[in-house]
C-alpha cells in the first residue's frame, strides 16, 4: 500500500461497506464509528464482511493465534477459508468490531457478545458479535442475519404436496374432509442435530395448521424468539421465577385451548404433561426435538424418561427435516449414469437417464483455469432445500413403539407402513437434478 499517500483516511479503502454502530446511545454510537473510521483496522474489517456478504455467507468465524488470523465463512452450511491475515492487522481488525458493538478491545479473554450492522449497497446485516479467549489465543464468530429470511415461499423448502397432506391430516387440517381431521395427538418438528433450519421448519410446520379456527398457546422460555405468527398467542414462562413449563401449561388448562405449542422440549415433566393433555384431555401438541430422523426423534423422546406407553399413546407423527445445498442452475453438469448405478441408488432406471453433478472446471490447453461461474462464485451450488421426512405413526408401529428399543427394526417397520425415509427423499431431490449424490451423502452424514 506504499503508493497511497498517508493522508488518504483509511474508511476510503478497501470495498464499500459500511459499519453502523447501534449498541448504544446516539453520542456513543457515533464515537465509536468515527473512531472506527479512523483505524486502519476498518480495512480488512471491510473486506472480510464484503466477502460474506457477497459469498452469501451467514456466519464468519475467525481463530487468532499467535501465527495469524485464520477465517473462514459459512455458506448453506459449508464452512469455507477466508484469506488468512497477519496477527497485527487482524488484531485491529477486531478492535474495529469490538468498538462498534461498544465491547472492550483490550479484553481478549473473557467471553463478550454485542452486535453491530453492516451495509452493502441494498444488504443489510444485523452482525451478532461473539468473542472469547481460547487457549492458543481468541476465537471470534459473527453472524450476518438478514432482514428477510433465507426462504421466500413455503414451497422453497422443498417439501412435497403427499407429505403436506399428511402433516396437515395429523395436525388437525383435512381440507376435503373434516370427519378425517385429527384433532388431538402430538405431532414432532425435528432436525438433525448438528444441522440448522430447526425455527425455520417449526415456523413452516405452525402456518400450515389452521391456527384460525382454534385456540392456539405457545409456550417459550425468555431466551427463545421462536414463535411470531399470527394468531398464535406467546406465552413466555421463566423457570428461573420458580414456575416450571410443566406447572405452567397445567394452569392453561383453566383457559378455553386446543393447541399446546413447546418449541423446546427440555425435561421429563413437561413431556409428561403433555401426554396427558393428549390422552385425557384430547388436545393437540406440537414439540421440537433435534434427531437424525423420525425414528431418532421419538427414540430421544422416549429417553427423557416418559413412560412409553404413555408417549406411544400420544404421538401421531414426525415431521423431520435436513437441510441439502441446491446445485446451481446456471453451472450444474448432466451425465448419463449406467443403469446398474442407477439402480444401487434405489431410482427406477427406466424413469433416470440423467443426474446432474457439481461443476469441474477444467484448465484450457494453455493451463488457464476458466472464470468461476458468477451465480455460485465457483462453489457449484446456490441456495439450501429441505429433505423432508414424515413419520406416520401408524397402529403396528405405535405398538412397537411401546417395547422396541432397536432403532432399526423401528425404522424398517416405519418404511413397511409406508412412510418414505429420508434418503428416499433425498434421493427423489437427486432424480430431478436439484441436488448431487455427492451433496446428498454429506447431507445424510451431518
Ligand atoms: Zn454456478
Amino acid at each position: 500500500m506504499s503508493n497511497i499517500p498517508d493522508t488518504t483516511p483509511p474508511n476510503e479503502l478497501g470495498p464499500p461497506v459500511e459499519f453502523k454502530s447501534t449498541a448504544g446511545e446516539q453520542p456513543a454510537n457515533q464515537a465509536a464509528e468515527i473512531q472506527c473510521r479512523q483505524s486502519m483496522g476498518i480495512v480488512p474489517a471491510k473486506q472480510i464482511v464484503y466477502e460474506a456478504i457477497v459469498g452469501r455467507g451467514d456466519r464468519i468465524l475467525m481463530d487468532f493465534t499467535a501465527q495469524g488470523v485464520a477465517s473462514q465463512v459459512e455458506v448453506d452450511g459449508v464452512w469455507q477459508a477466508l484469506p488468512a491475515l497477519d496477527r497485527q492487522s487482524g488484531d485491529m481488525m477486531l478492535a474495529v468490531f469490538k468498538t462498534l458493538a461498544h465491547l472492550n478491545p483490550q479484553d481478549r479473554v473473557n467471553q463478550q457478545v454485542g452486535e453491530f450492522t453492516a451495509a452493502f449497497g441494498k444488504e443489510v446485516r444485523k452482525c451478532h458479535f461473539t468473542s472469547a479467549g481460547t487457549q492458543t489465543g481468541e476465537r471470534v464468530i459473527i453472524k450476518l442475519i438478514s432482514k428477510k429470511g433465507k426462504f421466500d415461499s413455503l414451497s422453497d423448502l422443498g417439501i412435497r404436496d403427499p407429505l403436506v397432506d399428511v402433516y396437515k391430516r395429523i395436525s388437525g387440517r383435512h381440507e376435503d374432509d373434516k370427519n378425517k381431521q385429527v384433532t388431538s395427538g402430538m405431532v414432532v418438528i425435528a432436525t438433525p442435530p448438528s444441522g440448522g433450519g430447526l425455527s425455520t421448519v417449526w415456523d413452516y410446520a405452525m402456518r400450515a395448521t389452521d391456527r384460525f379456527m382454534r385456540d392456539f398457546v405457545c409456550f417459550e422460555t425468555p431466551d427463545m424468539n421462536e414463535t411470531d405468527i399470527e394468531n398464535i398467542l406467546v406465552d413466555v414462562v421463566d423457570p428461573d421465577k420458580g414456575k416450571s413449563l410443566a406447572a405452567s401449561i397445567e394452569a392453561a388448562d383453566l383457559r378455553q385451548i386446543d393447541v399446546y405449542l413447546v418449541p423446546q422440549l427440555a425435561d421429563k415433566a413437561t413431556l409428561e404433561r403433555l401426554c396427558y393433555e393428549v390422552n385425557t384431555e384430547s388436545k393437540q401438541v406440537f414439540v421440537s426435538v433435534r434427531a437424525t430422523d423420525g425414528i431418532d426423534a421419538l427414540l430421544t423422546l422416549r429417553g427423557s424418561g416418559v413412560a412409553p406407553d404413555m408417549l406411544s399413546q400420544a404421538v401421531n407423527g414426525v415431521l423431520h427435516m435436513r437441510l441439502c445445498r441446491r446445485l446451481c442452475e446456471n453451472c450444474k453438469q448432466p451425465f448419463q449414469p449406467n443403469p446398474q448405478y442407477v439402480q444401487q441408488l434405489g431410482l427406477p432406471p427406466s424413469h433416470v437417464q440423467v443426474l446432474y453433478q457439481q461443476y469441474q472446471p477444467v484448465p484450457d490447453e494453455e493451463g488457464v483455469m476458466p472464470e468461476p461461474c458468477p451465480a455460485c462464485l465457483g462453489r457449484g451450488f446456490v441456495g439450501r432445500i429441505g429433505i423432508f421426512e414424515l413419520t406416520e405413526i401408524t397402529e403396528p408401529l405405535r405398538q412397537a413403539l411401546m417395547t422396541e428399543s432397536d432403532p432399526a427394526k423401528l425404522r424398517q417397520l416405519s418404511v413397511e407402513q409406508g412412510n418414505q425415509s429420508t434418503l428416499t427423499e433425498g434421493m427423489l431431490l437427486v432424480a430431478q437434478g436439484i441436488t448431487s449424490v455427492q451433496e446428498l451423502q454429506r447431507a445424510m452424514g451431518s
